[in-house]
């Protein structure tokens, strides 16, 4: 079978790429190669995490998401702000003009995800309590780029991922459902826009893993829209919008989710490295006691996406402050405050909306299956001759890496420095031992000699 296509939202600028090779050590599933000096992507292992657009000192990386102009293709646009947006601000500015700066740039309604937020805490709770049986911990499903690393370096833990929606995609279920039926339009004629602070969710609505539809129309980049907003925040403040708590809020951040779904033996992970390093270690059976992880790709959670306008920890702490105002007017108990907050009807629950997640291999050696096996012995052959250090240099994340481009056609042994130099020094020597097996009257003459002669 052939690989599939794959949308991805993350590009190279290859102009602009130096060949650092900065990006090929970032990359979470070895998804990026240097060679000829420039960056490649290799499309099937790519999970639009950002990593490598964040660590990137040439700019080498762009984002590919919706503009504004896409608003007017529809008849009403919904905008669904996330609490990584509000974080963007200090806790002086009022959610207000927020909403009506939204509403300044185009968009006509305005829905809080943090409600949404809350929503799928419940059902991630009720799961957790009701699970019996199966491997343990259960496994957070919101972050997009978590659920294709899964799909990608972890398909044996895909049963261990919780089946709900992420916050958004739910609210965006509800919004057009409510919206069809209160404006009698057609689907088609009502755009529905996420504010994003990550590539993931932008690939996610392209082509998702785990939704069979999406009702997203589409996400802009939180950076860009955040310099809009900034020049019309505020005005008539006439606008109705339903907020969460401060538990829906929380989920701009690490460790919101657990907080918001009252679980308490669980972790919260955040940052491409450490999430895949307690997937390592789950898929190794090293945390059967644990209920639940939940897992952030970006460090500190959303409000550390490569699309964020703001410094991480500054984000973090405007997020704490409007969390902790919320809170100081909400009960103590955090099943009060929720209940009273979540008060729509008909708000989706996650199981008729979600399709299955599978496993999608990143080792295509061969379509046919001898063919497949002989490089793969070759591989590893290949390997054992590397010297193992996995430093880069070559271009590629890791010997392995280089082993298979190499059994591939696409990469040479001596692509590996230390190879290079191995096989430079036994070039010098073999040279050597010829120039000894020259004849004396070959030798070319010195230039003593032929001074003397001259004479
Ligand atoms: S980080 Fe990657 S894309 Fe950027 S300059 Fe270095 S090699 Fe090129
Ligand atoms: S977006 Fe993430 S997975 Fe894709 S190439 Fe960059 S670092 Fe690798």
């Amino acid at each position: 079978m052939a690989p599939a296509e794959y949308f991805h939202s993350v590009r190279l600028l290859r102009d602009k790429c130096q060949g650092c090779v900065s990006c090929v050590k970032a990359c979470p599933t070895e998804a990026i190669r240097v060679r000829n000096g420039k960056a490649e992507i290799l499309a099937d292992r790519c999970v639009d995490c950002g990593a490598c657009a964040s660590i990137c000192p040439y700019h080498a990386f762009s984002i590919k998401t919706a503009t504004l102009d896409g608003l007017e293709k529809y008849a009403y646009n919904i905008v669904l702000p996330a609490p990584s947006m509000y974080s963007q601000f200090p806790e002086q500015v009022p959610m207000e003009d927020i909403w009506q700066g939204l509403h300044n740039l185009g968009f006509d309604e305005i829905f809080d995800v943090s409600l949404a937020s809350e929503y799928i805490a419940k059902e991630i709770e009720t799961y957790v309590k009701n699970y019996t049986g199966g491997r343990k911990p259960l496994i957070s499903s919101t972050c997009p780029s978590v659920l294709r690393l899964i799909q990608v370096k972890f398909p044996e833990l895909i049963k261990q991922v919780v089946p709900v929606l992420a916050p958004a995609e739910a609210a965006a279920i509800y919004v057009r459902q409510k919206a069809e039926a209160k404006l009698g339009l057609a689907s088609e004629k009502i755009g529905v826009w996420f504010i994003s602070p990550c590539p993931s969710k932008e690939t996610n609505i392209r082509q998702s893993v785990d939704v069979r539809q999406t009702a997203l129309s589409g996400s802009f980049s939180l950076a860009e829209i955040y310099g809009k907003l900034l020049r019309c925040l505020g005005g008539d403040n006439t606008l109705n919008v339903v907020t969460g708590s401060s538990y829906g809020m929380g989920w701009g951040a690490y460790g919101g989710e657990i907080s918001s779904a009252g679980l308490e033996n669980a972790l919260a992970v955040h940052g491409v490295d450490n999430v895949y390093e307690v997937l390592e270690q789950i898929s190794m059976n090293k945390m059967p006691t644990l209920d639940y992880v939940e897992c952030n790709m970006c460090e500190r959670g959303c409000i550390g996406g490569c699309l964020t306008a703001e410094n991480k920890f500054v984000a973090e702490s405007n997020l704490r402050r409007r969390i902790n105002i919320l809170r100081s007017q909400e009960p103590v108990e955090r099943e009060l405050t929720m209940a009273s907050s979540m008060t729509l009807e008909d708000f989706p629950r996650s199981a008729a909306y979600l399709k299955k997640l599978v496993a999608r291999p990143m080792m295509h050696l061969d379509e046919n299956i001898m063919e497949a096996m002989k490089k793969f012995e070759r591989m590893e052959e290949v390997l054992y001759s590397l010297p193992g250090l996995n430093c880069g240099a070559c271009g590629a994340p890791s010997c392995q890496g280089l082993a298979e481009d190499i059994v591939q056609g696409k990469a040479h042994e001596i692509d590996c420095i230390f190879k290079l130099r191995g096989s430079v020094h036994k070039l010098a020597q073999g040279m050597i031992e010829l120039a000894k097996q020259i004849p004396i009257s070959h030798e070319p003459q010195s230039l003593n000699a032929v001074e003397e002669d001259e004479r």
